[in-house]
């Protein structure tokens, strides 16, 4: 369903299966060097984990559930809910599925790839000639 669809006066919220319940994200340090993609790397591995970058600034998302979200798509703790949540408003929200990041990783070999292209080759294992990161 499209915002345009909703009855004129609805609460867009009713219309929703909770999607701005179901992740957080955080702003991160612009990663620079490869133990930064590394250490996004390592992040990535734990699963429901993606990033964007919007504005030059990079976030890493956690998809996960809030706790107090009800299988009905309302917050089951709505009068104490955290002051993030009675901050956001349906004006600019992710209700419709046309989010567009300027950059967006969905997987550790997603990031890695990434880190490829942007920088200089690895440093290598002096001995063994191997890259001192080890490749996914
Ligand atoms: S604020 Fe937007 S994304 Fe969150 S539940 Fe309401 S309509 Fe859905
Ligand atoms: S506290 Fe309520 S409004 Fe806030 S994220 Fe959880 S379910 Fe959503």
């Amino acid at each position: 369903m499209k915002r345009a669809d909703v009855p004129k006066g609805a609460n867009l919220c009713e219309y929703c299966t909770g999607k701005c319940c179901r992740y957080f994200a955080l702003p991160i340090e612009t990663p620079e060097t490869w133990e930064d993609f590394d250490h996004i790397r390592w992040y990535m591995m734990h699963g429901r984990v993606s990033l964007f970058v919007e504005e030059e600034t990079w976030y890493l998302v956690v998809h996960a559930d809030c706790k107090h979200l009800m299988d009905d798509g309302r917050c089951g703790t709505y009068v104490t809910r955290p002051g993030i949540c009675r901050a956001y408003t349906t004006d600019e929200c992710e209700f419709e599925d046309d989010a567009c990041y300027e950059k967006y990783f969905e997987s550790p070999e997603q990031i890695w790839e990434y880190a490829e292209a942007v920088l200089p080759p690895r440093p290598r294992e002096p001995t063994t000639g191997l890259p001192v990161l080890a490749s996914v």
